[in-house]
């Protein structure tokens, strides 16, 4: 019998799957190669596209899970749109080029402490902060160097 390669990176979503009660099934195992796949952030819908024979709510609650377990993350995009993408695991944030989508980690929170004190202040209960930085990322600075934009 002939098995179809796993990924290493599948085999993790995978194994997070399982790990939280999922059985390994083959759709599922498609869906960890699709996503182990994507080199940058998609949508649950590009999912549903590439994978017609996967229900939506399938698609959805892995991708939930996986958010759960912080193998993937969730991606704001500045147009309202939800993305995902796959995740250092840990807190991060993200800079997000606004003109090509590319999305870089910024690991490391400087905002914390700054959110604690201002909690602190407001007698507030601090749970947790989500913050996406909007841009553009340097090959597109670059390019817009080597070509400046047309004056009208
Ligand atoms: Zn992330
Ligand atoms: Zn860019
Ligand atoms: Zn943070």
């Amino acid at each position: 019998m002939v098995r179809a390669p796993v990924y290493p990176l599948a085999q993790q979503l995978i194994q997070t799957l399982q790990e939280r009660g999922y059985r390994d099934t083959a759709p599922r195992r498609a869906l960890a190669r699709v996503i182990a796949g994507k080199d940058r952030h998609f949508a649950a819908e590009e999912l549903r596209n590439e994978l017609p024979h996967l229900g939506r709510a399938t698609i959805y609650r892995s991708l939930k899970l996986l958010v759960e377990a912080g193998v993937v993350c969730r991606v704001l995009l500045e147009d309202g749109n939800l993305h995902y993408q796959l995740s250092h695991r840990g807190h991060h944030h993200h800079l997000l080029c606004v003109e090509c989508g590319a999305s870089q980690d910024l690991v490391g929170c400087d905002v914390e402490g700054m959110l604690k004190q201002a909690a602190a202040l407001h007698n507030f209960q601090l749970n947790g902060h989500w913050l996406e930085v909007y841009g553009r990322c340097q090959t597109c600075v670059a390019k817009d160097e080597a070509s400046p934009a047309q004056v009208s």
